[in-house]
C-alpha cells in the first residue's frame, strides 16, 4: 500500500516542476510513482505509508555507514547549538580541510562549496584560469553535475563540436565542451591532436557511477594520465561518487593514478550539502582571493555541514576495515545476484568494485555509454517494480549505480538475493 505517496505526488506536482526537486527521482525511468520517505535507520528506508525496504540508493552515496549515524548525529547536535551559519572563518573548516588533505592522496590544498555540481563547474573554471585555454574534454555518460559546460554530447560523426543535451543551453558553450567514449584510449588521442593547445581540462569519473556502474580498463586512468602531462591538460577526477567510497582516499587511491585535481561531494557532507574540489597548490592559489580566478559562496563551509562532514570523514578514515568489509559484502551480494542468474539462464552482465555495482540485462560487457545502452531497459523497469515489492529499494534508473552501506551485513545480503530470485521470476513472468 502506497496510497499517502501517491496523494502527496499528486499534490507535489502542484507545487513543484514533476512533484520532484531532482528528476531522477520521480521513478519516470522504470514507470510508475515516486515513494515518500520519512525516515531512515541504518539499512532501511521507511516512507509515509509505513513500507520499509533495504535502501541500496544511499542516498546516492551519501549513507555509506548507514542512515542516522549516530556520531554524525552527535557532531550535527553540538553544532547546531551554536548558530546555524556565521559566514566567516570557522576552526572545523580549516580542520576539515585538513583532513581531506589527509585523505585523499593528490589533494594538497581545498575549496569547500555546497555540491558536487558547484565543485565540477569552479575545478573547470580554475583550470581555465590556470591553462589559459577554453576547451574541456569529458567522456560520453560521465555525469559532472547540471553546469551547462557538462550538459553536453558528443556531435554526430567527425563534426568534433559538442551539441547542447537540454534547452537553455547556449551553442557557445557547447562549442568548448569535446566529448569522447570511456574507455577509448585511441579517440582520446586523436581529439587531443585535433586541439592541440587548446584543452584546459580532461575530467573524468574514474570509476562511472552515472551509465550504471562502469569500470575503467586496466591502464586506461594512468594512459589519460600521460597524455594529459605531455600536453599541459590538467587531469580532473570527479570523485563526487567514488571519494571516500572505493577507499578512505578514493579511486586515486585505491589505482595509484594521481590527478592534478579532484571534486568532491556526496559522502563528504555525511548526508548535508557539501561538496569540494582541490589539487595541486600550484593550480588551487589560482583561486580567489589568492590568485584570479573567482569562486565563493555564502554557505561555504556552513559550520553543521562541516561538523557532519567532519564526523563521517574521521569514521572513515580511523576504520579502515570499513572498506574491507564493503569489499566483501560487494563481492558476496554480486556472486549471489549471479548464481541466480545463471540458473535461470538469463543474459546479463554485472560490473562490481567495492560497494558499487550494477546489473545491466544485456549479453554484452559493458564498458561505455554505448554498451550500456543495450541493456533491457523494459525488463529493468519490471525488475525494479517486483524488487520494491519485495522490499528492496534500487535506484530508478538502469543508467545509476548501486551502493552497499556498512549496515548491510550477511543476513541482509542472504535477503536481498531472494529478493531478487522472485522479482526476477515475477518480472519475465510479466514480459
Ligand atoms: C552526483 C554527482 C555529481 C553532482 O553532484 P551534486 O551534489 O548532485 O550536484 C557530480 N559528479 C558525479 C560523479 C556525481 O556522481
Amino acid at each position: 500500500m502506497t496510497s499517502k505517496s501517491l496523494q502527496l505526488f499528486e499534490k507535489a506536482k502542484e507545487y513543484i516542476p514533476g512533484g520532484v526537486n531532482s528528476p531522477v527521482r520521480a521513478f519516470k525511468a522504470v514507470g510508475g510513482q515516486p515513494l515518500f520517505i520519512r525516515r531512515a535507520k541504518g539499512a532501511w528506508i521507511e516512507d509515509v505509508d509505513g513500507n520499509r525496504y533495504i535502501d541500496m540508493i544511499n542516498s546516492w552515496g551519501p549513507m555509506i555507514l548507514g542512515h542516522a549515524n549516530k556520531q554524525v548525529e552527535n557532531a550535527v547536535r553540538r553544532a547546531i547549538k551554536k548558530s546555524f551559519s556565521f559566514g566567516a572563518p570557522t576552526a572545523i573548516e580549516v580542520e576539515m580541510a585538513r583532513l581531506i588533505t589527509e585523505m585523499v592522496p593528490s589533494v594538497e590544498k581545498v575549496r569547500m562549496v555546497n555540491s558536487g555540481t558547484e565543485a565540477t563547474m569552479s575545478a573547470i573554471r580554475v583550470a581555465r584560469g590556470y591553462t589559459g585555454r577554453e576547451k574541456i574534454l569529458k567522456f560520453e555518460g560521465c555525469y559532472h553535475g547540471h553546469g551547462d559546460s557538462f550538459l553536453i554530447s558528443a556531435g554526430s560523426g567527425a563534426m568534433t563540436m559538442g551539441v547542447p543535451d537540454s534547452p537553455g543551453i547556449t551553442k557557445g558553450t557547447a562549442i568548448d565542451t569535446l566529448t569522447v567514449p570511456y574507455n577509448d584510449i585511441e579517440a582520446v588521442k586523436q581529439i587531443v591532436a585535433q586541439n592541440k593547445g587548446k584543452i584546459a581540462a580532461l575530467i573524468i569519473e574514474p570509476v562511472v557511477g552515472n551509465m550504471g556502474c562502469v569500470l575503467p580498463h586496466t591502464g586506461f586512468l594512468q594512459k589519460l594520465r600521460e597524455i594529459c602531462s605531455e600536453e599541459g591538460i590538467v587531469y580532473i577526477f570527479d570523485e563526487v561518487m567514488t571519494g571516500f567510497r572505493l577507499s578512505a582516499g578514493g579511486a586515486q587511491e585505491r589505482f595509484g593514478v594521481m590527478p592534478d585535481m579532484t571534486t568532491l561531494g556526496k559522502i563528504i557532507g555525511g548526508g548535508m550539502p557539501v561538496g569540494a574540489y582541490g589539487g595541486k597548490t600550484e593550480i588551487m592559489n589560482f583561486v580567489s582571493p589568492e590568485g584570479p580566478v573567482y569562486q565563493a559562496g555564502t554557505l561555504s563551509g556552513n559550520p553543521i555541514a562541516m561538523a557532519a562532514g567532519y564526523a563521517m570523514l574521521n569514521q572513515l578514515r580511523d576504520k579502515p576495515e570499513i572498506y574491507q568489509q564493503l569489499d566483501e559484502s560487494g563481492i558476496e551480494l554480486v556472486s549471489g545476484l549471479r548464481k541466480v542468474m545463471i540458473e535461470m539462464g538469463l543474459n546479463f552482465t554485472i560490473n562490481q568494485i567495492g560497494s558499487m555495482y550494477s546489473l545491466f540485462f544485456t549479453n554484452s560487457e559493458v564498458i561505455d555509454m554505448e554498451t550500456a545502452k543495450t541493456s533491457d531497459t523494459a525488463l529493468f523497469g519490471r525488475y525494479f517494480k517486483t524488487m520494491l515489492e519485495n522490499r528492496v529499494y534500487l535506484a530508478p534508473s538502469q543508467f545509476e549505480s548501486l551502493f552497499i552501506s556498512a549496515a548491510i551485513d550477511d543476513r541482509l545480503i542472504r535477503k536481498i538475493v531472494k529478493a531478487h530470485r522472485l522479482s526476477l521470476e515475477t518480472a519475465l513472468k510479466n514480459a
